[in-house]
């Protein structure tokens, strides 16, 4: 359908209407004005384009999983969708879809066999294996290395930082992504971290890795609008120094970019460089939303209240940050994830979420009780049932849908 056959249907149909007026002898002009409301193609409303669904949006059935399907088109007109017959109640439509891939496309047909067909296509994600899980991400680290880098501690667990993380792991079995600047930006960078540590890096790879996070602290918002080149260039240099002094078990692809905030044309780039997940905020701001990657309104407004979205062009999947343990306080923690576990918009995946800077007394804003926040936090979504997951591993941290 194009624009000038929906321009041709509607003449004609404003064309009969107004013979109709003629000939019942009432003037065309008034006939005009009552004429058939402009013909619309159909529109699917659920799921969303590039939803992520697991067994919470469905029921099992065999070899698949069976997605309700809802949306509007003009009322009285034959709508299919993927070739089945779709239920009508005036403008409204539904019908059940059968998913049985990773990936499946929907495509609702509106129109009388008289008509050129009308279609809405999206296509969604079918996580089939998905588990109940959490990740557990801190960003703007650089700290602890200048401050491992300068006491050169016998073990990286004698810098307090690293053992509380280390308590956590052995507690909940929490693995936890740590992503790094390349400098403090008052004379320490990475080249002045020592590669003694690479043994002891590799053997707790399982639960701890870095990943690049931004050049440095400062300036605010460094990739919102910098070429896709540069925000590359200085994850290739982190990158590269991780190899040296922790060894390729420990590097991790980013899941964070400092402030979430880059150009949408650098999102291909980075999966080309290995990224899979990006999480933000995608939080309402204004008339828009921020801390979103500068992805559109639509979709930041579908994933502020959703676990997940894949952006098709790049290959990427958004993820929500569900709590930012360095602004909840301790006993706001469990009343935040509580209601995000009963439903199934953001149950399964908990995006669990702090700042490094926060751990440090020398700190402005300094908390003293950050441990106790992350200790509780992964307490509570572990007597729920999730299970620690890194996002760079797998689909989402699990096991890859096909
Ligand atoms: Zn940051």
């Amino acid at each position: 359908m194009n624009l000038q056959q929906n321009e041709r249907r509607n003449f004609l149909k404003t064309a009969g209407a107004a013979t109709g007026g003629i000939l019942l002898g009432v003037p065309a002009i008034k006939s005009i004005a009552v004429a058939t409301p402009t013909s619309t193609p159909p529109q699917i409303e659920t799921p969303f384009h590039g939803a992520v669904l697991n067994h919470r949006h469905g029921k099992k059935v065999a070899g698949g999983m069976l997605v309700r399907v809802v949306g509007q088109a003009d009322a009285g007109e034959k709508v299919t969708v993927n070739g089945l017959l779709a239920r009508r109640k005036g403008r409204a439509f539904e019908a059940d879809v059968v998913l049985r891939k990773k990936e499946t496309p929907i495509v609702a047909v509106a129109g009388n066999a008289s008509e050129q067909a009308k279609k809405h296509e999206i296509r969604v994600i079918w996580d089939r294996y998905s588990r109940p899980r959490y990740r557990f991400s801190i960003d703007d680290n650089s700290f602890f290395l200048r401050d491992i880098a300068r006491k050169k501690p016998k073990s990286l667990f004698d810098c307090f930082y690293l053992k509380i993380l280390q308590d956590l792991n052995k507690s909940f079995g929490a693995k936890f992504t740590l992503n790094i600047y390349y400098t403090t930006g008052d004379g320490f960078s990475l080249p002045d971290f020592p590669d003694r540590y690479k043994g002891q890096w590799r053997d707790n790879s399982d639960w701890l890795t870095l990943a690049f996070h931004a050049r440095a602290d400062k300036p605010d918002r460094p990739y919102q609008d910098a070429p896709p080149e540069k925000l590359i260039a200085d994850l290739d240099q982190v990158s590269e120094q991780i190899l040296r002094f922790a060894g390729e078990e420990t590097l991790s692809m980013p899941t964070v970019i400092h402030w979430a905030m880059t150009r949408p044309s650098a999102w291909r780039p980075l999966y080309e460089r290995g990224v899979r997940v990006l999480s933000g905020y995608f939080r309402p701001h204004g008339n828009s939303y921020d801390i979103n990657y500068r992805m559109d309104n639509d979709r930041s407004a579908y994933l502020w209240k959703h676990d997940a979205l894949m952006d098709f062009d790049s290959g990427i999947v958004f993820s929500r940050v569900d709590i930012i343990c360095n602004a909840t306080p301790v006993d706001k923690i469990v009343p935040t994830l509580e209601p995000l576990t009963n439903d199934p918009n953001t149950a399964e995946i908990m995006d669990i979420f702090t700042h490094e800077q926060y751990f440090w007394p020398f700190y402005q804003n300094y908390l003293p009780d950050h441990a106790r926040r992350l200790d509780t936090a992964i307490r509570y979504v572990t007597e729920q049932g999730y299970e620690p997951i890194f996002f760079h591993e797998g689909f989402l941290g699990g096991k890859e849908p096909v």
